[in-house]
């Protein structure tokens, strides 16, 4: 209930910002045309921390020492081998299922109640375009508390006064590290939408940019 706003009133629309838009093209071609880049590289199905490592004695990769700087999106518990106990964290099962348009009202429907799911989202309904079929995907969502070691994601931090602090051992002992920065929901431990990813990543390039020399 801390997390899904809720609203007495027509709008039907999960967010109440003045813009809300898509990309012209989705999010795959923005994000293919942004990573064209010449000064970016990306590898892909690579666990950071088999190349990344951090010690009292600096930040490594690939066994080297390293001055440049470095963006960490994962989990700060994981980067330091849980040495002050495991940050806890919410996963969720996905399960997908056919069924005929139009399955519920809305794009998405949140159940708070008695349902082992907390929400349903129909894909159709995510466009304004009407479905050329009458076959329509849906996703049911189940919370999991995220456990290691067994293949799930890390979706949510569980953000209490106790996990903080615990974070913020973590956070203390990585930022002696000049050259180092947690960012995004993990690496921050914060409940964030995209908008506020984002922002927050815009902000630490511009600190970068400020502070090292990038060119
Ligand atoms: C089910 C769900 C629905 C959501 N719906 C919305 C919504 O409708 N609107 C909205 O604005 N926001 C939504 N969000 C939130 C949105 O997804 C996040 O705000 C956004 O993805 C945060 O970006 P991020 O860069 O912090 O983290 P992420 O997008 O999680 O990126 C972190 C990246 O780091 C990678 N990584 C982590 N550890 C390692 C490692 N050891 N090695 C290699 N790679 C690693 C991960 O694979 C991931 O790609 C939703 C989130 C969830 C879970």
């Amino acid at each position: 209930m801390r997390r899904v706003p809720v609203y007495v009133s027509e709008e039907d629309r999960y967010f109440t910002d003045k813009y809300q838009f898509q990309p012209k093209n989705g999010y795959t071609a923005l994000f293919e045309k942004m990573l064209a880049h010449d000064n970016i590289a990306v590898t892909l199905g690579c666990n950071a921390l088999e190349r990344l490592k951090i010690d009292d004695g600096g930040v490594f990769f690939d066994g080297e020492k390293i001055a440049y700087p470095v963006i960490f999106t994962g989990q700060a518990d994981e980067l330091l081998s849980y040495r002050f106990g495991k940050l806890p964290y919410r996963s969720l099962r996905f399960d997908f299922e056919e069924k005929t348009y139009p399955f519920q009202p809305a794009a998405v429907v949140n159940y708070t109640v008695s349902e082992d799911y907390t929400r349903i989202s129909e894909f159709s309904r995510f466009t304004v375009e009407k479905p050329q079929s009458e076959k329509s995907v849906v996703v049911y969502e189940y919370p999991l508390e995220y456990e290691t070691g067994k293949n799930m994601i890390a979706y949510y931090p569980v953000v209490n006064e106790e996990n903080l602090k615990l974070y913020e051992k973590y956070k203390s002992c990585l930022e002696k590290h000049k050259n180092f920065f947690l960012l995004g929901r993990l690496g921050n431990y914060k409940y964030i939408n995209m908008d506020a990813a984002v922002e927050n990543a815009l902000a630490l390039a511009d600190k970068i940019i400020g502070e090292f020399d990038c060119k």
